[in-house]
């Protein structure tokens, strides 16, 4: 039995699906590789990147940058940040902060909120892990974070500042 039309144009239709790709393949052969072996190699991220949240320090006293307010706990839309007062005569801190980052949508509403920039965002995204307990950070590890990675340049100041509305022309 010989074989009927359609097989014919199947054949050809996939005959020319691997002509095509493999012209892809071939055009391709002596490019450069655009992907990188990360974690062992980085791309440097952008100037205006934001990711990984962390906690700060006054550079001058040493002292906490939170006063404990609970700003940030109020506007988090996925309410993952906890934090507990602790009150003091001068000023008050935050007796336990508690985040959890797995959770977290990146959106920044935490440091835009922040009234002393105790909050910010890291240059950085580089904290895969397998365990995702590994990412319920506390404020030791958000404090760590702020020391070991550069933080972004928006702090809830500089952010604030910007939405203000302009003044209105002298006349
Ligand atoms: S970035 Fe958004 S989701 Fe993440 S902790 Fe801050 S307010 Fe919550
Ligand atoms: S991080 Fe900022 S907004 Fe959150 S509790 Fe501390 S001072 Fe308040």
């Amino acid at each position: 039995m010989s074989p009927d039309g359609s097989v014919w144009r199947e054949l050809g239709q996939i005959t020319t699906a691997v002509g095509r790709a493999m012209g892809v393949t071939l055009r391709n052969l002596a490019r450069k590789p655009v992907t990188i072996h990360y974690p062992e190699e980085k791309r440097p991220y952008p100037e205006r990147f934001r990711g990984v949240l962390a906690l700060t320090y006054d550079p001058e006293t040493g002292e906490e940058n939170c006063i404990g307010c609970r700003l940030c706990e109020y506007v988090c839309p996925p309410q993952v940040i906890r934090v507990e007062m602790l009150k003091s005569e001068q000023r008050n801190y935050a007796k336990t902060f508690s985040l959890e980052l797995y959770a977290c949508e990146y959106c920044e509403l935490c440091v835009q909120v922040c009234p002393t920039d105790a909050i910010v965002m890291l240059r950085t995204v580089d904290l895969a892990t397998h365990d995702r307990r590994e990412l319920l950070l506390d404020k030791d590890r958000l404090h760590a974070f702020g020391l070991q990675w550069e933080p972004s340049w928006a702090t809830g100041n500089k952010l604030r500042e910007m939405q203000a509305p302009p003044k209105a022309a002298k006349e």
